[in-house]
C-alpha cells in the first residue's frame, strides 16, 4: 500500500503539486495550509473546503495531533510544561515561557537524545527517534492553542540534537516562518546545538538569521570530552574555528551555553581558559546555573562562584549574562518530565 502523506509537513507550493495531481485547483493550498496552522486535528474541520476535497484528502493524507499526557503550570512565573503523546506512542516535552517580550517556546527535537551530556536528562538512545517537521511544529500550534498565548518566539533547544536531525528541522523552520502560516521569523528563533562541526558548516550555507546557540561547557578538551562525548569526534580546535567561521559568514554572533557546575567548572582557572578560549571573537556567553537532575552527583554553582566567573569574563572584555531560571517549582529542566512519565510506564 502506498505511504499516508503526513500533510502538515508540506510547504505551501508541495500542496499545491499534490492538490494539481488530485485534479483540484491549487488555491485551495493557502486554505488548507492555513487551518493546518490553527493547529486544526481533522479534515472535517476545514469547513471551507468542499466535502468531495475532504474525503480525497482523508484518503490519502493523515493530520498529526498530539496528546496533551501532562501539563505542569508554574505558580512562581507562569511557565508550563507539557508532556505530548505523539501517534507511536512515544512522548516529548515542550515548555511555555512568559517573558516581557513575548512568549516563548521550547522545543524537542528528537523524542530521547543520542549524545549522552553526563549532566543532561534527555538522554535516552533507547527510545531516540527523530521528530518530523509536523511534529515539531505541533510542539508550537498545540501548546498556543491549548494556552491561549499567542507564541512570538522559539528556542529549540528541548530534548534532542536539532543538527543530528537535519532536514526535518529546516523543513520545520520554513514551516513555521512562511508568511502564510504562523510566520515566526527567523531572528526570533534560537536553534542550539552540541558543536556538530561539519552541520554547523552546512547551517552557515542556509544564510538564515536565526540565533546559533552553541553549548560549550567547558573550556579545555579533557573537562569538555569527560560532559559531553561529542567532543570526542569535534573537540574545540574544530569547534571554535567553526564558530568563527559562522560568525563571518552570516554576520551573526553565536551564543555559547555554559552551565554552572559547582567545582567542576566554575573555578577561576576555567574561567581564565574560557577567556583565553574566546578572546577577540564577537560572541556572547550566557551562563546557566546547572539544573539538578535526580540521581545526578552533579550540583549547580554557589550564587558567589557564579558571580565571581561573571565578573572575571566581563572584565576580559567577554559579553557574559546569567540566565534567569524559570519553572523552578515545576521541574521544567528539560528531558525531567518525560524521563518520569517513562519510568512510571515502565515500571
Ligand atoms: N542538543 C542541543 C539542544 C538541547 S539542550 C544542545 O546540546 O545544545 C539545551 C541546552 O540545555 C544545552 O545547552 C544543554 O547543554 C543544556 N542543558 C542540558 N541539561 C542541563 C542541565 N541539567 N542544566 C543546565 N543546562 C542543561
Amino acid at each position: 500500500m502506498e505511504e499516508r502523506i503526513d500533510l502538515k509537513t508540506l510547504l505551501p507550493g508541495e500542496l499545491e503539486t499534490l492538490l494539481l495531481s488530485m485534479g483540484e485547483p491549487k488555491y485551495r493550498a493557502r486554505q488548507i495550509f492555513a487551518w493546518l496552522h490553527r493547529g486544526v486535528a481533522d479534515l472535517s474541520e476545514m469547513s471551507d473546503l468542499p466535502k468531495s476535497l475532504r474525503a480525497k484528502l482523508g484518503e490519502r493524507c493523515f493530520i498529526t495531533a498530539p496528546q496533551i499526557l501532562r501539563r505542569q503550570v508554574s505558580a512562581r512565573d507562569g511557565t508550563i510544561k507539557y508532556l505530548f503523546g505523539l501517534a507511536d506512542g512515544n512522548s516529548i516535552e515542550t515548555v511555555l515561557m512568559q517573558y516581557e517580550h513575548g512568549n516563548s517556546v521550547c522545543v524537542s527535537t528528537q523524542a530521547g537524545c543520542k549524545m549522552g551530556c553526563v549532566f543532561c536528562a534527555s538522554f535516552d538512545p533507547k527510545k531516540s527517534r527523530d521528530l518530523r517537521p509536523s511534529e515539531i511544529l505541533d510542539e508550537i500550534l498545540f501548546a498556543q492553542k491549548d494556552s491561549g498565548r499567542q507564541i512570538s518566539n522559539i528556542v529549540l533547544m528541548g530534548t534532542g540534537e536539532p543538527l543530528d536531525n537535519y532536514d526535518n528541522v529546516m523543513t520545520f523552520l520554513r514551516l513555521v516562518s512562511h508568511p502564510m502560516g504562523i510566520n515566526i521569523g527567523m531572528r526570533h528563533i534560537s536553534l542550539s546545538t552540541c558543536g556538530l562541526v561539519p552541520m554547523i558548516r552546512r547551517l552557515e550555507e542556509e544564510k538564515l538569521q536565526l540565533t546559533l546557540s552553541v553549548s560549550l561547557h567547558a573550556p579545555n578538551n579533557a573537562l569538555r570530552s569527560r560532559l559531553m562525548p561529542v567532543n570526542r569526534a569535534y573537540p574545540l580546535e574544530a569547534l571554535i574555528p567553526a564558530c568563527k567561521h559562522y560568525f563571518e559568514t552570516t554576520g551573526r554572533r553565536i551564543s555559547f551555553e555554559y552551565a554552572m557546575i559547582g567545582g567542576v567548572n566554575d573555578t577561576p582557572e576555567c574561567a581564565r581558559q574560557l577567556i583565553a578560549l574566546l578572546k577577540g571573537f564577537p560572541c556572547h556567553v550566557n551562563l546557566i546555573p546547572l539544573n539538578h537532575v535526580a540521581g545526578s552527583p552533579l550540583e549547580p554553582s554557589t550564587r558567589d562562584d557564579l558571580r565571581r566567573f561573571q565578573n572575571e569574563l566581563l572584565k576580559h572584555g567577554l559579553n557574559a549574562t546569567v540566565r534567569r531560571s524559570l519553572g523552578g517549582d515545576i521541574a521544567a529542566s528539560c528531558g525531567q518530565l518525560r524521563r518520569q512519565h517513562n519510568e512510571e510506564v515502565d515500571l
